[in-house]
C-alpha cells in the first residue's frame, strides 16, 4: 500500500456556512446567467463547463480559450475549490485508490476508486457522516455533520476521471464507467442535491461527464417515500437495498430506520422503482457472523424475493474498530448463498476491494476525525482482507 499525504495547491478556506456556489452545482441556464451576472458573455459558461467536464481540468492555465484577464473571475466564482484531498492510499497494485476529503468547514468525506478488467468505479459520498446509525457501519456509528452539495459529490467524480485520464492509476489511461453511492451518507436523505449529481453525471460534455445512468447506482436503507419519488423520477439508475435481515426483529436493530418504514414495506417500495424502471434491483447483504447468516434467514430472504426482479449481493461484513461483531465464516456464507441460488435467486459475493486501505464505510474519516477511534490507515488491515477474488 502506498500512502501519499497531499498539500493543497488552493488551501480551503475556513470556516465557510454552506459550500460555495460552483457551476457543477448549476443547470446549463444558471450558468449562463452567473456568468452574465460577472458581465462576461454567457456563452463562457459553455466553455468552462467543457473545461470542467469535459478537459477535466480547473487550472487557469490550460483554459486559452479563455481570455487571461477573465480567467481569475471565472474561476473563484464558478470553479471554488470545495474539497482539497488530505490523503490518498493506493492498494490491489494500484488499481483501488482512496482518497480522504476535507471540505471547506472541515467535514471529512471519502471516495474510492476501483479499477477492474473492463470497467472502473467510482464509489462516492453523499453525506459527511450519516444519519442513519446502523450499528455495523463506521459512518453510522459517527452521526451526520452534514448534507454534501451537489457539486462535492460531483468533485469526487471530477478527482477520479482526472486521475484516470491522466494515467495516475494503474492500467494506463482510463474513463469512470460506474458511480455508486456507496461511500459515506444516505443518499435518500439528501435527494435533492444526489438527482442533481446523478444529472450532472450523466448529461453528456459540456452539461456533465456523460457517464451512462444505467452504470450509477444509488444505494439506500429504504426511506420509503423518497423511493417512491425516486421511481418517479424517470431515471434509469440501479437501486441498491441495503436489507441485512429478511425479518423486521432483526432489522429493527441492524438497520434502524426499519422501525419507521418495515421490511416488506421496503420491498414493496423497491418493487415499484423495479417496475418503473425495468432494473433488477440489488438486495445488498452483509454477512455478520451468528446474527443474519442462519440458513431459515436465507429460506426467509429467498420467500421475500421470489418471481421478483432483484438479486443479492453478499457482503462480508467488514468490522468496524471495536465491534464485537466479525464477518461469517466461509463455510456459513457458502451455506447462505447456495440456499438462494437453489431456489432460484440470483446471487453474487462482493469482493473486498481496499479493505487493507479501511476501504470501506467510513473507516479513514472516522480515524482522521478521532485517530483514537481506529488504528492509523497508513498502518493497513489485514493484507489478506485486500485481495481481490477476481485477480
Ligand atoms: N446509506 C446507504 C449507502 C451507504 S454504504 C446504504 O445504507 O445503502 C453502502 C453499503 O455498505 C450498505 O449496504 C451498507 O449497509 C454497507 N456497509 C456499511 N458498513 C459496512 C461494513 N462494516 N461491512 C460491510 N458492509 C457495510
Amino acid at each position: 500500500m502506498d500512502v501519499v499525504e497531499i498539500v493543497p495547491s488552493r488551501p480551503a478556506r475556513a470556516s465557510r456556512p454552506r459550500p460555495a456556489r460552483h457551476l457543477a452545482d448549476l443547470g446549463c441556464a444558471d450558468r449562463r446567467a452567473a456568468v452574465a451576472e460577472l458581465g462576461q458573455p454567457a456563452y463562457r459558461a459553455d466553455q468552462l463547463s467543457r473545461h470542467y467536464f469535459g478537459r477535466l481540468t480547473e487550472s487557469a492555465d490550460e483554459m486559452t480559450d479563455l481570455p487571461a484577464s477573465s480567467r481569475g473571475e471565472l474561476i473563484s466564482a464558478l470553479l471554488p475549490l470545495l474539497l482539497s484531498a488530505t490523503r490518498e492510499l493506493t492498494c490491489d497494485r494500484g488499481m483501488t485508490r482512496k482518497t480522504l476529503w476535507r471540505a471547506a468547514d472541515g467535514s471529512f468525506v471519502e471516495s474510492v476508486l476501483m479499477r477492474y478488467p473492463g470497467r472502473v468505479t467510482m464509489c462516492v459520498s453523499s453525506q459527511a457522516g450519516c444519519g442513519m446509525a446502523c450499528p455495523f457501519c463506521a459512518t453510522g456509528q459517527a452521526g451526520l455533520t452534514r448534507n454534501l452539495s451537489t457539486a462535492e459529490i460531483v468533485a469526487q467524480v471530477f478527482h477520479g476521471a482526472r486521475g484516470l485520464a491522466r494515467g495516475e492509476i494503474a492500467g494506463g489511461p482510463g474513463r469512470i464507467s460506474n458511480v455508486v453511492f456507496m461511500g459515506m451518507g444516505e443518499p435518500l436523505a439528501n435527494y435533492t442535491s444526489v438527482l442533481a449529481a446523478v444529472r450532472r453525471l450523466s448529461d453528456p460534455v459540456p452539461d456533465g461527464f456523460g457517464i451512462s445512468q444505467r452504470a450509477i447506482t444509488i444505494s439506500t436503507v429504504g426511506l420509503v417515500p423518497a423511493l417512491r419519488r425516486l421511481a418517479a423520477e424517470g431515471l434509469s439508475t440501479r437501486l441498491a437495498v441495503s436489507l441485512h435481515a429478511p425479518d423486521d426483529e432483526l432489522r429493527d436493530s441492524l438497520v434502524p430506520v426499519n422501525r419507521r418504514w418495515k421490511v416488506a414495506e421496503v420491498l414493496d417500495a423497491a418493487w415499484g422503482y423495479a417496475a418503473a424502471t425495468g432494473r433488477r434491483v440489488s438486495i445488498e447483504y452483509a454477512m455478520i457472523r451468528d446474527i443474519n447468516d442462519q440458513a431459515w434467514r436465507a429460506e426467509a430472504l429467498a420467500r421475500l424475493l421470489a418471481g421478483r426482479l432483484a438479486h443479492v449481493n453478499l457482503i462480508p461484513l467488514n468490522p468496524t474498530p471495536g465491534s464485537k461483531w466479525t464477518a461469517s465464516e466461509p463455510e456459513v456464507a457458502a451455506t447462505f448463498q447456495r440456499c438462494l441460488a437453489d431456489r432460484g435467486i440470483p446471487v453474487t459475493v462482493r469482493d473486498t476491494r481496499g479493505r487493507e486501505i479501511d476501504g470501506a464505510c467510513g473507516q479513514l474519516a472516522a480515524v482522521a476525525r478521532d485517530p483514537a477511534a481506529g488504528r492509523d490507515p497508513a498502518a493497513g488491515r489485514d493484507p489478506a482482507a485486500g485481495r481481490d477474488p477476481a485477480a
